[in-house]
């Protein structure tokens, strides 16, 4: 399984780290050509609007928006859950666009811009889940294809899925539980085993 990590700026290292400890090969990407063999990309956290400008300047919002309608799994943390959602609320951005959810920048102001929380993830099973958020955005509204992971105790959502395509607001690559990441690889694997098996269907699987 190659699981590459979006490696223009941001928390690349540690999504790369994560990735690793758990036995998965984690290019660095940088190139629209490294694309070519992933089963799944992680865009990390960092500045969005620098990463969208770099992005931009290396060729490749189209191939990853491209590679995201033929169902690559994408997780977008922080930053780059801002770059996956169609909407940003208080910015002029264009971002890539793929979720349906509407997403506000900055969203916790000055005094509170970085703090830690212990959050329910009822997915990743009873324990919570020590989330880091660093000017961290939220998720405003979502559409009805999207489902909403976990939300702060005053009911504020910070994590979601749309089918191959997965956002978090804050750091799961900075706090050494792996949980987020083999949700997210789960994710990959049923996705391969589902082009395997749509393959074995069309009759062109060279293995069947
Ligand atoms: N505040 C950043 C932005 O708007 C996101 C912060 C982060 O990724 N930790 O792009």
């Amino acid at each position: 399984m190659r699981v590459g990590v979006l490696a223009l700026q941001g928390t690349f290292i540690e999504h790369i780290g994560a990735l690793r400890q758990l036995g998965v090969e984690a290019p660095a990407i940088r190139l629209p050509r490294e694309l070519d063999t992933l089963d799944g990309l992680i865009i990390p956290g960092g500045e969005s609007t620098t990463m969208l400008r770099l992005m931009k300047s290396f060729g490749l919002t189209q191939p990853i928006n491209e590679l995201a309608q033929l169902g690559l799994p994408i997780w977008g943390t922080c930053a780059g859950m801002i770059l996956l959602a169609k909407d940003v609320s208080n910015y002029e951005m264009e971002t890539l666009g793929l979720m349906h959810a509407k997403v506000r920048r900055n969203a916790f102001g000055r005094q509170v811009d970085s703090f830690e929380a212990d959050l329910e993830v009822p997915l990743l099973g009873e324990e919570a889940f020590h989330a880091v958020f660093i000017r961290a955005p939220i998720i405003e509204e979502t559409g009805p294809d999207v489902e909403v992971l976990s939300r702060l105790p005053d009911g504020t959502i910070v994590a979601i899925r749309q089918h191959q395509l997965l956002a978090c607001a804050f750091h799961p690559e900075f706090t050494g539980d792996s949980r987020f990441h083999s949700y997210f690889l789960d994710m990959v694997s049923q996705q391969l085993q589902h082009n395997h098996e749509d393959r074995i269907l069309r009759g062109s699987d060279p293995r069947s």
